[in-house]
């Protein structure tokens, strides 16, 4: 593949990496037309996307949908990029940073997406950049509506990129602490975050934020996740063992894995809150002893739930955590970036990898 400048002249056309949902091995770089004035009144540079398990579901063809009509889904939704045009209301200008949120309405719409909290939607008629139903952000120009564009902190630079995974722990914090809030005291010590990825440590960070003592467990030896957890004043485990007789106050659990999670079931303190925020694939079994946990669950007023994609709050939220946040220690979540032109690299899943992101 040719290499080539992004520039901003929309008569060369643009690229964009594209995949077919339901077919595997289905996505390409593409040449294709310019974004559409519908998509919003802010035109945006791509400077970055972020790569996920959810860009690798659809890869596989077991996730994902493409507009209406359409065969093909421009991929991508952990975008950032440079305004190069907006509307003198959007309170946006030309080089400004900013990320697009992810998720639309469903056009009914139901009680809360009327409400803005579109994350919350009940009846599933929502559509997502880049997964669902709406083209996402993996081009080298994009729209958004200005709702939906996040302005970051300049000094953030390519580490605004992390906003979007960041936007869904600002959630799961958001929707703990509130469940906290049942009771009239509740003064959660200690986290355990299962699975140091990028949503694991991003949670861990947000949890540091808040003056916990912070255990991640996960099952790498070695490579850079131990020290960083260290560096974020955390305790790393490599082993369940390790954990001892730990009952954390709040268990958010990041790694999707079924024997993980239901080690997680049941485990935190009572009065505590187990976070799931792992999407799974169905089909796997465990012997559960669904008395003995429910009776645990009962008794000590434990709460499990699950958690899934954020709102405009949230990722204002997690603009501020990540401002706030040691920019060296938020740069070794980066740890591949990939040129365009070898996109296709980003989407391996490689060992030591965290947060893996394409350079436009
Ligand atoms: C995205 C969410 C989205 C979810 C389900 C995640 O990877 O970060 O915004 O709601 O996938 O499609």
């Amino acid at each position: 593949m040719r290499a080539r400048e992004n520039s901003d002249n929309p008569a060369q056309g643009m690229r964009a990496i594209t995949v077919s949902p339901g077919i595997s091995d289905s996505a390409r770089l593409d040449d294709v037309p310019e974004p559409p004035a519908e998509d919003g009144a802010v035109l945006v540079r791509t400077l970055a996307l972020g790569v996920c398990a959810t860009d690798r579901e659809i890869l596989t063809g077991i996730h994902g949908s493409p507009p209406p009509g359409e065969h093909r889904l421009v991929l991508g939704h952990e975008s950032l990029g440079k305004v190069i045009a907006a509307s003198a209301q959007s309170g946006l200008v030309p080089g400004d940073l900013v990320v697009g949120i992810v998720r639309r309405p469903d056009p009914e719409p139901c009680v809360a997406c009327a409400e803005g909290e579109w994350d919350m939607c009940r009846n599933g008629r929502y559509t997502e950049r880049g997964i669902k139903e709406r083209h996402g952000y993996g081009a080298e120009r994009f729209r958004v509506e200005p709702e939906f564009a996040v302005k970051i902190d300049p000094d953030l630079g390519i580490l605004g990129v992390l906003l979007e995974p960041a936007s869904i722990l600002a959630k799961a914090w958001d929707h703990t602490e509130r469940i906290g809030r049942r009771a009239r005291v509740w003064q959660p010590r200690t986290l355990l975050v299962t699975g140091a990825g990028p949503i694991g440590l991003l949670a861990a960070l947000m949890g540091a934020q808040r003056g916990l003592e912070v255990h991640v467990l996960d099952r790498n030896k070695g490579g850079p996740k131990e020290a960083i957890v260290r560096d974020l004043g955390g305790i790393y485990h490599n082993d369940v063992e390790s954990l001892g007789r730990l009952a954390p106050d709040v268990l958010m659990e990041c790694t999707g894995a079924p024997a993980v999670i239901c080690g997680c079931l049941g485990a935190a303190a009572a009065a505590g809150i187990v976070c799931l925020t792992g999407v799974t694939e169905p089909g796997k079994r465990f012997d559960l002893d669904i008395g003995g946990l429910n009776r645990t669950l009962v008794l000590d007023n434990s709460a499990v739930f699950g958690t899934v994609n954020a709102n405009r709050r949230h990722y204002e939220l997690a603009a501020q955590a990540l401002a706030r946040a040691d920019k060296s220690w938020l740069e070794r979540l980066i740890t591949r970036r990939i040129p365009l032109e070898c996109w296709s690299e980003a989407l391996e899943h490689r060992r030591g990898d965290i947060k893996v992101i394409i350079d436009f």
